[in-house]
This record gives C-alpha cells, sequence and structure tokens, in this order.
C-alpha cells in the first residue's frame, strides 16, 4: 500500500464547466458555437482594419507595410481611434506594448486607457483615450531589462514600437481585460534589444536574396519570399499541488532530484494513446482560448513520456508564428493553472525519460503562394526544388555552430548533450529518395541535364515526397520531412526567433552566393537547366558532409562527425563560445541581421542568463538535499535502528545490520557530496568574468551537482513511503493517467 500523501488529494476543478467561448442558450443549456464563430474574435488584424478604416488610412498602412516605412501621424491617429473603439466595445481596460526581450517570454507595460479631462465647469470627467503616437510608440522604462552591456545605464532608454505586420490582440485575463500591441524594442541608436527585430530583418533579407535568385533561375516575376513556420510544442502536465510540494519545481521549473518510476516510458503507450481526461479538458480549454487569439492551433496528442503532451499550429509567416507561439506558450501557463495544473515548458522536467523540444517545421514560399520547398509538379519547379534544398544545405553546413550556438540552453544541454532525441551535432537529414538523387546528380549522371535524364533520375516527376520517405529519421536534428524542413533540436522553452532568425540569415547568405555561381555558370553554359542542375551538383558535392541518414545517437555517428569535421558542442558553454569568433558570425553582420555589438551582447546575455539559472539549480538542489532529504534519511535511520535493537533482542541477522549500514553510507554519501557542491558555490563569484563562471560552473559544479543527485536518488529508494517528504515520479508522473 501507498501512503496517502497530502499532494495526491483528489482534484477539484476550478473551472466552469462552460468556456468563455461558449454561449448561453434560451434554455439556460450553454453550447459552444463552431471555432469559426468565434475564431480570433479577440485581434484586430488586417482584415478589419480594412473594414473599419478610411479608405485612404487603409492604404497608407498598406504602404507603410509593403515598404518598410513610418506611417504619418494621421494614419496613426485614425488607426488607434478604431483601435481603441473595439478593444473599449470589447471590455478592455488597459492597453500594453507586448514585446519579446532578450531573456524570458515577453514584457508588457500596461497604461490605462482613461485620460482625465477637466471641463469648463472644473468637474473631472474620465475618458477612454489612446493615441496615435501611443500605438505607435513607447517608452518602457529599459534599464530592467537585459542589453548586454550596449546601454550603459546613464542611457537607459529602450523604445517599443508597433509592428503593425502582427495582429493587436485582447489578453482576456482572471483580472480583467488588455490590449496588446506586439512591438519591437530597440535602443537610443537604433540596437535591437529584443528577438522580434533581428527576426524581422532576416525575413527582408531572406526575401531580397531568395527572389534575387528565382529571378535567375527564370521566374521573373517574383517579388517577394516568405519564411513559413509551424513550432510544434511539447509540454509536461504535472497537478499544481505535486508542482507546489517540490521546490525545485517551483524554484526551476524542473525536478532536480527523483528516482526512476518503475514505470517510465518502456512501455511506449503513451505515445498517440487516449488523452487522459483531465489533461483532454485542459487542452479544449487551452484552445478555445487560442482560437479566440487567432491562433490555429490543430493537433493534439500524447508525447512518447508519460504525462507529455504536444501542441501543433498550422504553419503562418515565421513573424506571426513566433509571436502566436510565445502567445502559447503564455496561455498555456495561464490555463494550466486555471485546471489546478502546471504547464512545464523546461526542456527536462524528469530525469531519465524524454524531454520536451520545440519542433520547428521551416519552408519559404513565394508570392504566388507556392512553397519552394515543395517538389511541384513540372519539372521546372522540380529543378527549383532541388536548388533550394541544395542552398539550405550548404546554409546548414556552413553555419551548422551558430545554429547549434542559437538553441543552447541550460535545459536543452540535457537534450542534446544527454542521450535523447537529437544530438548536440547539427546534421541534415533527407530521406531516402532525396538521397539517392542527390548522390546520382553528385555523380554526374545527369551531367547533360536534359529532360528526358532528369526525368530518368526521378527528377522530373518528383512525386510528392511523402512522409512515407521521410520523417522515418526521428533522431536527426534537421530533417527533411517532405515539404519542409524541421529543425528539431529546437528547446521547448525557446523562443523560436532566435534559431529561426539565424537560419533564415544563413540561408539568405547561401542565396547570394548561388546566384552569383549562377551568373557565373550562365556566362559559361548553355542552357538555364543545365547551369541550375550544375550548380546543384556543385552544391551537394560541397556539402554532402553535412547529410546524415544513419542513427545520430550512435557511437559511430559521433566519431563519423569527427572526421568531417562537423561542430560537436556538447554543452552550451562550449557551444557560446562560436559567438566569440568573429568568423563564425560573420554572415550575420554581412546579411545585417545582427551588428558586431548586438552580437556580442547576445553573447554576453547568454553566458549570464546560463550562470544564473545554473546557480538557481545549484542552490535548490543543495537546500533540497539539506533541508528534505538529509532530515528524510535521518528520521528513516532513526527508526530502522529502533527496528534493530528490537530485532537484536531475538539475536538479528546480519542482513538487517547491513541494511542499516547502507543507509548510513548513503547518509554520509550525501553531505560529502553537499558539502563540496557548497563550497564550489561559496568560491564561485571569486571568479573573475561571467566567462569564467560559466566555465566553473560547466565542467566543476555540474558534475558535482550529478553526483549529488545521484546519492539523492539512491536515498529515495531506502526511504520508506511515509518519511518521502517529496511527490514522487511514480506521482508526479502517472496520477493524470488515471483521473
Ligand atoms: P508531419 O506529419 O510531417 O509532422 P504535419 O502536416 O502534421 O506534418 O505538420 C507538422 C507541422 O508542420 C505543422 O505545424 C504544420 O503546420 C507545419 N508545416 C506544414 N507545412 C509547412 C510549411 N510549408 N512551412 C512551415 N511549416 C509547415
Ligand atoms: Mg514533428
Amino acid at each position: 500500500m501507498f501512503t496517502q500523501k497530502p499532494w495526491n488529494a483528489v482534484h477539484v476543478s476550478s473551472v466552469p464547466l462552460t468556456s468563455k467561448a461558449s454561449k448561453k442558450l434560451s434554455n439556460g443549456a450553454h453550447e459552444t458555437p463552431p471555432i469559426s464563430e468565434y475564431f480570433g474574435e479577440l485581434t484586430f488584424g488586417l482584415g478589419q482594419m480594412r473594414e473599419k478604416l478610411p479608405k485612404d488610412a487603409y492604404q497608407n498602412l498598406i504602404k507603410a507595410l509593403d515598404h518598410g516605412k513610418k506611417l504619418n501621424n494621421e494614419t496613426a491617429e485614425a488607426i488607434a481611434t478604431v483601435i481603441k473603439e473595439w478593444s473599449v466595445q470589447k471590455g478592455a481596460t488597459h492597453f500594453c506594448h507586448w514585446f519579446q526581450p532578450m531573456t524570458g517570454l515577453t514584457a508588457e507595460k500596461h497604461d490605462a486607457f482613461i485620460s482625465i479631462q477637466h471641463s469648463h465647469h472644473s468637474e473631472l470627467k474620465v475618458i477612454e483615450r489612446f493615441t496615435g503616437s501611443q500605438l505607435i510608440q513607447g517608452e518602457p522604462d529599459a534599464s530592467s531589462f537585459p542589453s548586454g552591456g550596449m546601454r550603459s545605464t546613464f542611457e537607459a532608454r529602450g523604445y517599443t514600437a508597433w509592428d503593425p505586420s502582427s495582429p493587436i490582440f485582447i489578453i482576456d485575463g482572471e483580472h480583467g481585460k488588455t490590449l496588446c500591441i506586439p512591438c519591437v524594442f530597440f535602443g537610443y541608436h537604433g540596437e535591437a534589444l529584443d528577438n522580434k527585430t533581428p527576426l524581422l530583418r532576416s525575413c527582408q533579407v531572406l526575401s531580397h536574396e531568395a527572389v534575387e535568385f528565382l529571378k535567375c533561375i527564370g521566374d521573373v516575376d517574383a517579388k517577394s519570399v516568405t519564411a513559413t513556420l509551424g513550432p510544434e510544442q511539447e509540454y509536461f502536465l504535472i497537478d499544481k499541488n505535486h508542482a507546489q510540494a517540490r521546490p525545485d519545481v517551483v524554484m526551476t521549473g524542473r525536478t532536480l532530484q527523483g528516482a526512476a518510476s518503475p514505470r517510465g516510458q518502456q512501455l511506449e503507450d503513451h505515445y498517440f494513446g487516449s488523452i487522459p481526461s483531465r489533461a483532454q479538458a485542459f487542452m479544449v480549454d487551452l484552445e478555445q482560448e487560442l482560437y479566440r487569439l487567432g491562433v490555429p492551433v490543430k493537433t493534439r496528442h500524447n508525447e512518447v513520456a508519460p504525462s507529455q503532451f504536444e501542441l501543433a499550429p498550422i504553419f503562418e509567416h515565421v513573424n506571426i508564428a513566433a509571436d502566436h507561439n510565445t502567445l502559447t506558450m503564455e496561455t498555456m501557463k495561464r490555463v494550466a493553472s486555471r485546471h489546478g495544473l502546471v504547464c512545464l515548458l523546461n526542456e527536462k522536467p524528469f530525469a531519465g525519460i524524454n524531454g520536451s523540444g520545440k519542433h520547428c517545421n521551416w519552408s519559404m514560399s513565394n508570392d504566388k503562394g507556392e512553397n519552394l520547398l515543395d517538389p511541384g509538379t513540372t519539372p521546372h519547379q522540380n529543378l527549383r526544388f532541388l536548388a533550394v534544398v541544395s542552398i539550405v544545405l550548404q546554409a546548414v553546413h556552413r553555419h551548422a555552430d551558430v545554429l547549434r550556438a542559437a538553441i543552447a540552453s541550460p535545459g536543452n544541454d540535457h537534450r542534446l548533450g544527454g542521450n535523447e532525441a537529437p544530438p548536440a551535432i547539427i546534421s541534415v537529414f533527407l530521406g531516402s529518395m532525396l538521397d539517392k538523387i542527390f548522390n546520382s546528380i553528385e555523380k554526374g549522371e545527369a551531367s547533360q541535364a536534359t529532360e528526358a535524364q532528369i526525368i530518368n533520375l526521378g527528377v522530373g516527376h518528383i512525386p510528392n515526397i511523402s512522409k512515407d520517405y521521410t520523417d522515418r529519421n526521428r533522431t536527426s536534428p534537421f530533417a527533411f520531412t517532405g515539404n519542409k524542413f524541421e529543425f528539431r533540436a529546437v528547446g521547448a522553452s525557446a523562443n523560436v526567433s532566435v534559431p529561426v532568425s539565424i537560419l533564415n540569415a544563413a540561408v539568405a547568405e547561401s542565396f547570394r552566393e548561388a546566384t552569383s555561381s549562377l551568373k557565373d555558370l550562365l556566362a559559361k553554359k548553355k542552357t538555364r537547366d543545365e547551369a541550375v542542375m550544375e550548380l546543384v551538383r556543385e552544391l551537394t558535392t560541397a556539402h554532402k558532409h553535412i547529410r546524415f541518414e544513419g542513427n545520430n545517437y550512435s557511437e559511430e555517428w559521433k566519431r563519423e562527425a569527427q572526421k568531417r569535421g562537423l561542430p560537436i558542442l556538447n554543452t552550451t558553454a562550449e557551444a557560446l563560445e562560436v559567438l566569440h569568433q568573429e568568423k563564425a558570425t560573420e554572415f550575420l553582420v554581412t546579411t545585417k541581421v545582427l551588428s558586431r555589438a548586438e552580437i556580442e551582447s547576445r553573447y554576453h546575455i547568454a553566458v549570464e542568463r546560463y550562470n544564473k539559472t545554473l546557480e538557481i539549480e545549484l542552490r535548490a538542489l543543495s537546500e533540497l538535499a539539506a533541508g528534505f532529504i538529509i532530515p528524510a534519511l535521518e528520521a528513516q535511520i532513526k527508526q530502522s535502528g529502533e527496528a534493530l535493537a528490537v530485532l537484536r533482542t531475538q539475536g538479528a541477522k546480519a542482513s538487517q545490520a547491513k541494511r542499516l549500514e547502507a543507509m548510513e553510507v548513503s547518509l554520509e554519501t550525501i553531505i560529502k557530496e553537499q558539502t563540496a557542491l557548497n563550497s564550489g558555490l561559496e568560491s564561485l563569484h571569486q571568479q573573475g568574468s561571467e566567462l569564467e563562471i560559466m566555465k566553473t560552473i560547466s565542467l566543476k559544479l555540474t558534475p558535482l551537482a550529478h553526483k549529488l543527485r545521484a546519492a539523492c536518488d539512491e536515498a529515495e529508494k531506502r526511504i520508506a513511503d511515509n518519511l518521502w517528504p517529496l511527490p514522487k515520479y511514480r506521482e508526479m508522473l502517472f496520477l493524470n493517467s488515471q483521473a
């Protein structure tokens, strides 16, 4: 029998049975209307602008959007007026500039709509007011946001500016409604202080370079290219009572101790199994909230680990997808709390079972809406497809190190450096069919590139490269999945803007070079198709080392990758150093996605963030040992000692004494490891720079923490259930599946 623990009390839902999207019927019952009726009801986007704005104001807005121009004051006033009317009518009392600082998810600065007027009888009158300048620009006190040393403290000004390409929305929170205006955040000299600014810059340069290339291969009317993104979000749901009874979860969002549950994920019964009803209720509520916010979420299913789930949106323009993903993460936390649950977005909440990633499905489409990574139907589209794939291969090969750095975080270290899905080595998986095609192109089997030859290769009619041909390799960090690439190594808690702007920049640079090579080839060669084919051959030959179809977890691959000269960066500490190599990050500067100073500041912020996160984790672990595990073990020793004394009166067996001895050894080990960790922590800040602190944490303290954790996990197995003071893995992971 398991002891009944206070944290296992049956959860009583505080959620009303009806959601906010549902409507009251005349008979008193509630009904949820079709999604189409309330989708986006809390957003104000271009569609509504067109409806509500005077014609010329709307046209000015579109012009400003298309050409990246500033809005004139009159237009801004007109837009502010319609937005205010809409949001006040929706019940919003406050507005905020919503932006993505370089740490954490998002930041908001709230202001009330009201403004106080003095009428001529000198009585006060409160009116709702929202001006064009309040819409367009704000000046939050930036000194509390990290700038990585770019902003000296005396010039602590930062500005937010409306990003009109992302819809404005209302957060319907527990304590009222707030109008949120998606913004970029920058310093006095225009330096990016957020994650959205580089993303927007990367979209611009990618579009420009891709269009140049498309024109060169014969798509002369190409006007723009859009990067698209569908980020699949993995997460864990645990009971709030469990989370609150674990100081490590409260402090760090993950467990720092926990012996393996007898049942983990070995039965593989959770994946696509039936969704437990509590989780299901959460998902329905979450989806409805997201639909009201215009976030197009689509699928829900269980992931590999118990209590792990996934949410996939329908892909959108990367900028909107990135805003929607941050909004999704925030909404998940809020809705979970309403359901008495905690949503864990950390990459590794539990040891020994799968962590959580955010698979970034990424592609590009032209202004006709054709997906450039879709083989298409005509030989020309097929050729274009092969060229674009080989351009992406070049980009990933060249910048594998910076892409790795872009996804580095303390949480992700446990996935990438640990023994599970995607490894820390970036490679590209193409699937057997594409692999074969590229191999024959490389061998020159299509050197003439007559239409017949292309068709012989299967290039003329690349059949729909469906999931049957791809996506079979779940071990790859960057896999082609039919009509898009899936960057799987991104961590669950990441802001997607970071890896995606790096990817966009790398691909933009690759397009730029491909255009120039193609121009050279065209000058020498006969037909355009032959020249394109030759380019594809050159690229696949030069970059075949980035392709890997095998098992990414295997030891052979590590050796092979090393031989190929691919970067192997197992830890955040190693990966971040890449940002210090001017040569490695040069492409970010030449594509104007980040300046040298901006790269430098991002490096400093990442190092500082790593140090702070790890220091909190290490201190929390030490406290857990001191405050919970050591006392529990002592209580157990006392109890077992008393039992042994009783047994001794009857002539105790050696095995009984041994049991007690083992507990004493366990206690000694924990105390020893904890003392070592503590003294490491005490001297940590005697290290000079943040960089030295990072190295000490990564190389010295983390291994000490591993040992302490192992000793605590060992102790857990020796302690009676009724003396164990923390929710165990089996309780946290499996309760959901019963309720
Ligand atoms: P799969 O079965 O390969 O995972 P899905 O159709 O379920 O494919 O899509 C997974 C994710 O990829 C979804 O979020 C989807 O919107 C996204 N996706 C599909 N096509 C594209 C694309 N062209 N660009 C970006 N993301 C895409
Ligand atoms: Mg997937």
